[in-house]
């Protein structure tokens, strides 16, 4: 059985882009960590920083119960994840516990910041983590650079508009609602992403978007990934040999 890990910005990140994905992994016996960088105690317009950070935890520890995984927050701020030396010390450490066979983090090219700064983290941090003599904690190195994943960007869309294309993508029909209560945790986002963004109805807008990959592969519901396959990094299909038949291939 595999250990994945799945590390994104904010609580419900991870549950919007590959909550169906991490359920079908987790279904089949599958270890899952899934973190996030952040508590997100920006996202409120009610509770103070603390408070919502506090909320925001609970929920996401609760939606990663649904699946039977753990819960980690690496408590850097909200809109305060950057791109230095102590903060990938401490993905590093992150990852070097955990020990996963394989990484999905945030998109490289997103509309927040922090998934930007979180997703050039991460790939850093799986480069560091075999490397004994960089220091970062209690953890011992992994004897590899862990398989690394990208999931799409918010709205599949780099920052001039552009679609990013997907290497494939996974068909999460069977487990959509499982994904569809694992966002539904999230209650204290249902008025702030109306607020902040627009966005009505939370629940109804991840099921627009999972249809939406859905079509974009001819299946019903999907999320699409990346495989980052630049030298030294694994080029195995990884991911994709858990998965099997429920990766396609053919974006249309
Ligand atoms: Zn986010």
């Amino acid at each position: 059985m595999a250990h994945i890990l799945a590390l994104h910005a904010h609580p419900d990140d991870i549950e919007i882009l590959a909550g169906g994905t991490l359920a079908l992994l987790a279904a089949v016996g599958h270890t899952i960590t899934i973190a996030t960088a952040t508590a997100g105690e920006g996202g409120s317009a009610v509770h103070d920083p603390a408070g919502t950070g506090r909320i925001r935890q609970a929920e996401a520890d609760a939606a990663a119960a649904l699946i039977g995984a753990d819960y980690r927050c690496l408590g850097f701020a909200d809109l305060g994840v950057f791109n230095d030396d102590p903060s990938r010390r401490v993905v590093t450490e992150l990852i070097r516990s955990v020990a996963p066979d394989l990484v999905i983090t945030a998109s490289p090219v997103d509309y927040h910041p922090d998934h930007e700064a979180i997703s050039v983290l991460v790939r850093d941090a799986c480069f560091a983590a075999p490397v004994a003599n960089y220091r970062t904690g209690p953890a011992a190195a992994t004897a590899t650079i862990p398989a690394l994943y990208f999931m799409d960007s918010i709205g599949g869309r780099d920052r001039e508009g552009v679609r990013i294309r997907r290497h494939f993508a996974v068909n999460v029909a069977t487990t959509f609602a499982t994904k569809q209560a694992m966002l539904a945790q999230h209650q204290s986002q249902a008025d702030w992403v109306a607020r902040q963004h627009g966005i009505t109805d939370h629940l109804a807008d991840m099921a627009a978007w999972t249809r939406r990959v859905g079509r974009d592969f001819s299946v019903d519901y999907a999320e699409g990934f990346r495989q980052y396959r630049h030298p030294p990094y694994p080029t195995v299909p990884v991911l994709q040999g858990l998965l099997g038949e429920l990766v396609v291939v053919a974006e249309t």
